[in-house]
Formats: structure tokens, sequence, C-alpha cells
């Protein structure tokens, strides 16, 4: 590769002798400091043609070529804060802050310490002394307290949110505490996101710029504001004139007439997908419904556990929400859910869908095989019946190939249904 001009690192070495290449990657594992490059490991590759078929591969990788990891470098620095941060959930996550330290090539400061668990266990407290190191080169953590500082005393997670000091609550079966402010306005913004993105309520042209735009100019406090929106307000946002501003407003509207698995996918219930939320309105085909579903109702649903049974039927008790909920309905949006004729022309079978397809966009060609019975999976195994493969199809595509399963355009598919 040299000889032929291709840029190679120095270090290489080639060796007959094993013990020789074990001492080439320690001296390497010792002189990595100085390189002007990052690296994690060394690899050592077997360079005969004939070796390499003797030791021939795992499923996933070549065993003629091994990388050597080192243990991520560590560094002492002094933890001054704990800070809390709030994600759209609700999740209540402290981050550990600290003197400025060099790992791998870069300056860090913070780290997250996930909660109160991991701090309980590492007993890490404001002031210490502590060693962090960044774990797959990549993400700092503390690895652990080398001293405690003077009279500190453990340390306990708040139990109100930084942002709107609402009490915190602790989840049963986890480590994690949350706020359960559903209009925290730190996470408002980002279930503003979620409520309007393509697989939820669908409003197109409302992205995450306008979004944080409208509640910066505080139109927006709770997602039902949306639909109080006016063109009035929308012509304010910066380069909105009255056909962008018209735009908006009736995508907006035209959300109103969304099925109601949208709008519970969109409410943000944690643990309710697109496909629970769809499950769950086919039991329950309108809003009141879901909202008067018994726990022992809940959980009959297919691969509905206790977890998330809970989770619903707390979540549409939940006041915010319900008053949420009740504003919603006034401004008109759809509560129920046309439970569909599925066809059966597809019925046991299961597709996979990659690539980009001519007329279709994967999430419609999805809906058209589940409303005809067939199944979606994510990935290829042996009871994969057909592959739905379109433009720029990947390893899916490959592996089909490789294994024998039928592959088929949209074009084919829109026959098996006609036929
Ligand atoms: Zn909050």
């Amino acid at each position: 590769m040299k000889e032929l001009g291709f840029k190679v690192i120095d270090g290489y070495r080639s060796y007959t002798d094993i013990e020789k290449a074990v001492e080439r990657i320690n001296s390497i594992g010792e002189g990595r400091g100085e390189l002007s490059y990052d690296i994690d490991g060394a690899v050592i590759k077997v360079d005969d043609f004939k070796d390499r078929e003797v030791l021939g591969a795992t499923a996933k990788v070549p065993k003629w070529a091994v990388a050597f990891k080192y243990p991520p470098e560590e560094k002492e620095t002094v933890l001054n804060e704990i800070e809390i941060n709030v994600g759209r959930t609700g999740a209540l996550t402290p981050v550990a802050v600290f003197d400025p330290i060099t790992l791998a090539g870069t300056t860090v400061s913070r780290a997250t310490l996930h909660n109160q668990d991991i701090i309980s266990d590492l007993d890490v407290r404001l002031g210490d002394t502590i060693i962090v190191r960044k774990a797959g080169e990549i993400i700092p953590e503390v690895v652990r307290v080398k001293t405690h500082a003077e009279k500190s005393q453990p340390y306990h997670i708040p139990m109100t949110c930084p942002a709107c000091g609402t009490a915190a609550v602790k989840d049963e079966d986890e480590a994690v505490i949350r706020c359960p402010n559903i209009d925290c306005p730190a996470q408002l913004l980002r279930n503003i996101i979620h409520f309007a993105s393509r697989n939820a309520m669908n409003i197109e042209g409302l992205g995450d710029a306008i979004v944080e735009l409208l509640v910066e100019k505080g139109y927006v406090r709770t997602v039902a504001d949306l639909y109080a929106l006016t063109m009035a307000d929308a012509m304010t946002l910066p380069g909105f004139k009255e056909k962008s501003a018209g735009n908006l407003i009736s995508a907006i509207e035209n959300s109103k007439k969304n099925e109601l698995d949208r709008l519970i996918y969109a409410l943000g219930i944690k643990g309710i997908g697109q496909r629970s939320a769809k499950l769950l309105c086919q039991k329950f085909p309108t809003m009141e419904k879901v909202m008067s579903a018994e726990k022992e109702e809940i959980v009959e649903i297919e691969n509905f556990g206790d977890v998330l049974a809970d989770s619903v039927y707390n979540a549409v008790r939940e006041p915010h929400r319900i008053e949420l909920i009740r504003r919603l309905r006034e401004y008109g949006l759809n509560m129920s859910y046309t439970v569909k004729e599925t066809g059966k022309k597809l019925e046991g079978l299961k597709f996979v869908l990659t690539g980009t397809l001519p007329a279709m966009t994967r999430d419609e060609a999805k809906t058209l095989i589940e409303n005809n019975g067939g199944k979606c999976i994510g990935s290829v195994s042996s009871k994969t019946n057909y592959v739905l493969a379109g433009e720029d199809a990947g390893s899916k595509l490959i592996k089909a190939q490789q294994m024998g399963i039928a592959i088929i355009s949209e074009e084919e598919l829109l026959n098996m249904l006609e036929n």
C-alpha cells in the first residue's frame, strides 16, 4: 500500500513471533499519549492468505484481524457541582461538573452520573477528588472517588424538578426519578416537537426551529395552544408571509382529523410507541374508553405487560393530562379510532422493508401491508417471507439474497394485493 502511494501509519511492524507482537502492542500503549491522533487499541492482522483461510471468521468478524483494546486513560479532578438535567419524559439526570481535564485529546468538565443508585454506589460527594475516564474513548464517566472532601456528606438528588419546582416521583421498577408535571417548561419544548412529528400528529412545517420560536414568543405553552394559533401569530414568525403562515395554520387544522392512535402516541405516554398506541385504540376505540379502561382490561392487550398497563392507566388520570385532553377535545380534535376492516391477502406473511420505494413512503407501505393482514418486522431472518426493497437498499437486501428470501418491488406488492 505504501509503495502504491497510500498514506499508512508509521507504527506498523511485521513479526513472525507472537511474543514480539505482544511487546509491540505494549510499547504502542505506553507511547500512545505521544501520537498526533487518538487510539483506543492496536490491531494484529495475519498477513498470510492461507492462514487467514484456516482461521476463518465468526458470524461478524474475521478471526485473522483482532483488536487489542487499551484500558481508557484516567485522570484526577475535583467535583464542583452536581447539575440536574430534565429530559423529554421528565427524567431527572444528575451530571457531575468538575475542573476541566484533557482526556483522549479533548477537554471535558462534565459526566453523567445516571441516577441515585450510581451516586450512592460511588459514594460521590460535592468537593470530592474523583477519577474520570472516557468509556470507549467517547463518553466521560466517573470511575471512583479518590478522596472525600473534608466534612462532606453523602449526596442525595433533590426530589424537586429544577425547572418547575414540582415534587419529583420515583418510578417503581427503575432507578430513575421524574418531574411528573407535563407542563414543565424544560419538557414542554421537547413534548411539542414530539407531538408535531411525522409519526405522531404529522404537522407539516412545524419543525424544531418553529416550535422553539412559538414557545419563545409565548404563543404556545402546551400542545393544546397550537390549535389556538392564529394567522396573525404565524405572520410574526421570521420569514413568514401570508402563504407560509396559511400553510402552517392549515397543517395544524388538518391534524385535528387524525385517527386517535396518532393522538395517543403524540401525548407521549411513557412506554407507548406507534404500534402499542394502535393496539390500545383497537381495543378502546374512543378517548373516553381509553380513559375509563381498567388496568385488568388494558393488560389483556397483546404484548402489554403490567408496567405498560400501569403507565397508560396512570397517564390518563394525571390532572394535567386530563385538562390537556379536555382542551384538545374543545378545539375539535378527533377522539376516535376507526377500526379498519383488514384484508386477508397477506395474512400470516412477514415482510421486511428496505430502501426508498418509488411511490410510497415506508410508513405507507407498512400500513398497506398491515391493513391486509401482513406483518412488518425489523430484520431479515429465516422467518421472513418477503423483503420489499426500493432504491439504495442496504445490508437487509444483501442478507435476503444470501438467505434466498424472495425480494419484491413496490409494484409486485401491489400486484399481490390485486390478485
Ligand atoms: Zn419540571
